[in-house]
């Protein structure tokens, strides 16, 4: 079958690879219809994840069962479902907790340590070997452990269009908002105007929010914010970000600021420190938007990270964050905890999510489609593959 594998940065290539099969009685084989290219892949892309062997890429997929182990009892042949994008087991402390992404089974290389290239949590689809090395969505099939607690069935009468995107970014947008418990009319600011953000804007509406603010660097995604999650919006090339948003509160800040950047921020850093930072001090990537959001949340706000990060970080606000008494949360979505209220939502049309798909492709153009992505060219917000 065709796969969308990375070879090395900047190199993917649509190659011919084994089918998948059943490994374990729990596995079933999703045919693939729809998947994503999400800005997750992008930072495996760049190389600041790395993966040393070719790897099928993607986690966030949906399709139709087309084989299932002998314990699956939950699905069956031509079922058409969508999958979380974390692996989790469903029986081990952790997802009898509500902690999915932290599954102690799915991950060989699982541990409580953390650390860099070290002891990660839960695997992920298509996310490197360090996370549990599974083959991701971006192909003709798939193989899905643990497939009687992932796959979500979905009604007939809805797109892949409608409902593919509770694989990964309206989880992980609503999950930023979740945690921040709104009480009814809050500032919600969110940095990143990418598929991320404009997910948790939606969210942030659904939740009670009385503001949402979206910052973001391209025009066309601002645009979009104000179009598809009804935004006010700030050009952080045309503002000094943190002014504004302070400006904007009668100097208070956001009540939650949420980051949809993460380390790939773009910023100022000259060539030399940026060899700094990741050769000597193993830093990937840049912490600007983390300073811009401590500096701009209100005192006793919320901050949610879902921008992803992979290193320690010098220089991290920690100061700043006690001084001002700001609550955090960050990580990978716990996305099983979330789907069925999600699918919900989208049935009863409370939710829209495919206002933002710019670029539907066939598989086999997958790799122009990571690079428009990549450089936001074309006015690309979010590319779907069709195998
Ligand atoms: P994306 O790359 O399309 O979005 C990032 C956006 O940030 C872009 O629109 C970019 O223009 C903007 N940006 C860059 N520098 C900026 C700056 N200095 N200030 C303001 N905006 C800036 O990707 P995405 O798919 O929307 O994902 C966003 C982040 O969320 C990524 O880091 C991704 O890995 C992460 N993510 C996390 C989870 C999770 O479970 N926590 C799930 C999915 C994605
Ligand atoms: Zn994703
Ligand atoms: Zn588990």
């Amino acid at each position: 079958m065709k796969a969308l594998r990375i070879h090395k940065p900047k190199d993917v290539r649509v190659d011919n690879v084994d089918d998948p099969k059943i490994e374990s009685a729990r596995d079933a084989i999703i045919r693939v219809t729809s998947t994503a290219i999400c800005g997750s892949d992008l930072h495996m892309y760049n190389g600041l994840v790395p993966q040393p062997r070719p790897m099928t890429m993607g986690h966030e997929f949906m399709g139709i069962v087309e084989e299932v182990g002998s314990e699956v009892e939950r699905l069956k042949k031509g079922d058409r479902v969508v999958v979380p994008f974390p692996i989790a087991c469903g029986w081990c402390w952790f997802c009898r907790h509500d902690l999915p992404t932290a599954c102690e089974n799915s991950n060989p290389n699982y541990g409580p340590r953390s650390g860099l290239l070290k002891e990660k949590g839960g695997a992920l689809f298509g996310y490197t070997d360090l996370y549990g090395g599974y083959d991701g969505g971006q192909a003709e099939a798939v193989r899905v452990p643990y497939a009687d607690y992932g796959p979500r069935k979905v009604p007939d009468s809805l797109t892949d269009e409608q409902v593919l995107f509770l694989t990964d970014i309206l989880p992980t947008g609503w999950t930023g908002i979740d945690k921040a418990r709104l009480k009814g009319g809050e500032t919600v600011a969110i940095f990143g105007a990418g598929p991320v953000g404009l997910m948790a804007m939606k969210a942030a509406w659904v939740q009670g929010a009385g503001r949402v603010i979206a910052l973001d660097r391209q025009g066309y995604r601002l645009e979009t914010a104000r179009r598809v999650a009804d935004a006010e919006t700030i050009d952080v090339d045309d503002n000094d970000p943190v002014d504004r948003i302070l400006e904007m509160t009668n100097n208070m800040g956001a009540d939650v600021v949420v980051d949809a950047v993460g380390m790939e921020a773009e910023h100022d850093l000259g060539v030399l420190e940026r060899v700094q930072d990741i050769v000597m001090k193993h830093q990937g990537g840049s912490l600007e938007v983390i300073h811009q959001a401590v500096t701009s949340v209100r005192r006793g706000g919320f901050l949610s990270v879902l921008g992803v990060y992979t290193t320690e970080y010098d220089n991290f606000p920690l100061g700043q964050i006690m001084d001002k008494g700001i609550g955090m949360w960050a990580g990978q979505a716990p996305v099983h905890n979330y789907i069925d209220l999600l699918l919900d939502l989208i049935v009863s049309g409370k939710v829209k999510v495919d206002d933002i798909i710019t670029h539907t492709l066939p598989l086999e153009q997958a790799p122009h489609g990571y690079d428009i992505f990549n450089k936001k060219e074309e006015d690309c917000v979010k590319v779907i593959l069709k195998p």
